[in-house]
């Protein structure tokens, strides 16, 4: 069966996430800034859990890949050694497919056809190039400080090959991983947080020896599409897509996204590309320094290969988003719920008290706090219990524990499941257990 978006249309999203707090317009009360996004009290919880995931699976759990934490602003040298520089400064549209640009002006016929004219070839917005943010160093501006905000934060690894393989006891294969923001001067601004002008970028630079490329390259592939399955995102709504060979950059063997079913079609999600030892030569040639690993069983020196995992925070959230978004029929009533998994969701756990009087939010308060310690944890009082559970089911909260009359009785409080809706008693003091019974954590 031919796999469906999840939901039909990205306004379903975009208005959920404005409701809810989960995403907003920038400066939305002076009519919003293009291609620029503010993340609410709900989103800004979802974006730390999904950079907390990605770090703990990349860096943490691994014995071979180390982080780090650039500048945004490096030497302008860093991007002529890139080639970010040596753009062009028109608007240009590429072919989704293979990635050719034309001007955009040189081109008169809508729709617009890529010139290789093959199946699937078809133009993309106009977008400006050189896409880099320039600004000046320093209170005078002059071409000699200028200075650009970075478009990846990839060549903050490269140009810092020598100092960790320094100042660390890496061995060949390793990686390095950063996150953090990149700038580029987009045009198109129609979908949402796909493509916007300051965005987060997850990257990992994993070194390697050039014969060993395709293996890593291999098992990168598959860590990483595996790395949205386990967090929920429905295999049949994400797939790997091979580059052809002549969508790949001239330095590159091989290339693949990972691609997800947005509502507005199959789109790249992540990007993992074999860079050859392309950009640390490149750096070596530019800085004069040797930028290479020596084996010292072999005395062997040589500049080591990279495979290299790109993934956009923001896209990854999008994606997180729109498919835990389900829209489902109860006993007749329809409910919105989002069905995040538990290390995505905002909050992990909602207590509520029963009652407003006879001791209820008193007992729910206690609760809340001994559970806020470890979990993001919110406390309501407001409302029926009915309205407070429809409204976690749209944060998508995936525990709620309710205190009521039996709670003075028994000693046991009310656990109410997300997705299964099930409702059962459980034993007060054994809250802890029960939570990680159904968060996992
Ligand atoms: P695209 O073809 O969509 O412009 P790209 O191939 O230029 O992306 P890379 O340079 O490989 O992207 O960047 C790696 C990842 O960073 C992308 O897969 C995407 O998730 C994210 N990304 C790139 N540009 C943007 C942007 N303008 N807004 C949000 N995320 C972005």
């Amino acid at each position: 069966m031919e796999a469906k978006a999840k939901v039909e249309n990205l306004e379903t999203i975009t208005s959920l996430c404005k409701r809810r707090g989960f995403i907003f317009l920038s400066s939305e009360i002076y009519g919003g800034l293009g291609s620029c996004y503010d993340y609410g009290p709900l989103g800004v919880e979802v974006k730390r859990n999904v950079k907390e995931a990605w770090w703990r699976s990349t860096v943490q759990a691994r014995a071979n890949v180390v982080g780090l934490d650039a500048s945004i602003i490096m030497h302008p040298k860093v991007w002529e050694a890139s080639g970010h520089i040596a753009g062009f400064n028109d608007p240009l549209i590429e072919c989704e497919h293979c990635a050719l640009r034309v001007r955009a002006d040189k081109l008169d016929e809508a729709p617009m056809k890529c010139p290789k004219n093959k199946e699937g070839h078809k133009f993309g917005e106009p977008r400006m190039f050189n896409l880099m943010f320039k600004t000046n160093l320093g209170p005078i501006e002059d071409a000699a400080n200028t200075v650009y905000l970075r478009p990846e934060t990839a060549q903050g690894i490269f140009v810092n090959f020598n100092n960790v393989t320094d100042s660390t006891r890496v061995k060949l294969p390793f990686g390095i991983a950063q996150q953090g923001k990149s700038f580029r001067n987009e045009i198109t601004t129609r979908r949402f947080t796909f493509r916007t002008s300051e965005f987060e970028q997850m990257e990992m630079e994993f070194f390697c020896r050039p014969e060993e490329v395709k293996e890593w390259y291999d098992y990168w592939r598959k860590e990483r599409l595996q790395w949205f399955v386990d967090l929920g995102v429905a295999p049949e709504r994400l797939r790997l897509r091979d580059h052809d060979e002549d969508e790949l950059a001239h330095y590159s063997t091989a290339c693949a996204d990972i691609e997800y079913l947005f509502p507005f079609g199959w789109s790249e999600l992540e990007g993992i590309a074999c860079r050859g030892c392309y950009d640390l030569s490149k750096h070596a040639e530019h800085s004069g320094k040797k930028m290479e690993w020596l084996d010292q069983s072999t005395n062997e020196r040589f500049i080591p290969h990279v495979v290299e995992p790109a993934l956009g925070t923001d896209r990854a959230i999008l994606v997180f988003l729109t498919d835990a978004y389900t829209e489902e029929k109860i006993d007749g009533n329809p409910r919105t719920v989002m069905k995040f998994h538990p290390k995505i969701a905002p909050t992990k756990v909602a207590v509520f008290p029963l009652l407003r009087k006879d001791g209820h939010p008193e007992k729910a308060m206690e609760l809340f706090n001994s559970l806020k310690e470890h979990y993001m944890a919110t406390y309501d009082e407001s409302g029926n219990i009915g309205r407070r559970y429809r409204r976690q089911d749209e944060a998508g909260t995936p525990v709620c524990l309710t205190i009521d009359h039996q709670t003075f009785e028994d000693g046991t409080i009310t656990l109410r499941d997300r997705d299964t809706l099930e409702q059962r008693r459980i034993e007060l003091s054994q809250v802890r257990e029960e939570l990680f019974k159904v968060l996992g954590f």
